[in-house]
């Protein structure tokens, strides 16, 4: 078997794996996926108030740091309710 007729088995074996491989991957859709994660700060996460238990960006929550924890709150109301519910349990 000459080479060339190796060569030429192994391209037509990489254009059908490429073709196997194509035409299972959308490539929109991974581009979509892409531009959301970027459009998304990757430091402003949406965390739990333990009170009222609604969701609220963590760079505009209330902190309280409680020893080894940190607790986010959606205002300062709810801060000062956990504090409070806090103290009562102990
Ligand atoms: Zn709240």
């Amino acid at each position: 078997m000459s080479p060339i007729r190796l060569i030429i088995i192994g391209i037509l074996f990489y254009i059908v794996y490429r073709l196997l491989v194509g035409g299972r991957k959308k490539e929109p859709d991974d581009q979509q996926k892409g531009k959301a994660f970027k459009e998304m700060p990757p430091n402003d996460v949406l965390v739990e108030d333990p009170v009222c238990k609604k969701l609220v960006p963590r760079q505009q929550a209330v902190q309280h740091h409680n020893g080894e924890q940190t607790f986010y709150f959606c205002s300062e109301k709810c801060c000062q309710k956990f504090i409070s519910q806090e103290g009562e349990g102990e």
